[in-house]
């Protein structure tokens, strides 16, 4: 273990905890933030078992987790589905940045004419189009925790691994 890392932590639990980042409907910038953190990022997840991060590696579909981070927002029912099937599957669940907190770009689609919206996006097949309100993600399941940003501070991210720990 980096001594680094050993100095940030008086205990350390006797398994390694079991991580996800997953993603639901976003730029994806919360979850590049956190990968941006290089070194510090490798050196930190070092204490858990990282078993799923979308933006590097495929889903382990049914495996269970003591932390799952979730960035995006649920827009479809495909990510309605995912966020109620990652919180069966999660200890803790965290919702990283804006999108997941509050909905925060697509939300703006809330406080305009959401069909014009629609229309303009996909003229052709806007009918079709699945179009609800945009909620953040404690609406659909119980959150544990949420990290704020557009994108997140990657240190806050750092800082809640720690304080799980
Ligand atoms: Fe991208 Fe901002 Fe959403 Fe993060 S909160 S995923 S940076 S739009």
């Amino acid at each position: 273990m980096p001594k680094k890392i050993k100095k940030k932590f008086n205990t350390l639990p006797e398994r390694k905890l079991k991580v996800a980042i997953a993603g639901l409907t976003s730029c994806e910038g919360c979850s590049f933030a956190v990968l941006d953190l290089g070194l510090e990022f490798i050196e930190s997840i070092d204490h858990f078992d990282l078993g799923d991060f979308h933006l590097i590696m495929d889903e382990k579909p049914g495996k269970k987790y003591d932390i799952v981070f979730v960035d995006g927002s649920p827009l479809t029912k495909e990510n309605i589905k995912t966020i109620k099937e990652l919180r069966r599957r999660a200890k803790y669940l965290i919702a990283l940045g804006a999108c997941a907190t509050n909905g925060v770009i697509p939300n703006i689609k809330n406080y305009i004419d959401k069909e014009r919206a629609v229309r303009y996006q996909y003229p052709k097949t806007f009918k079709s189009v699945y179009n609800p309100n945009i909620l953040p993600i404690r609406r659909f399941v119980k959150v544990d925790a949420e990290i704020a940003g557009c994108p997140i501070d990657a240190r806050d991210f750092v800082a809640m691994l720690n304080s799980l720990l």
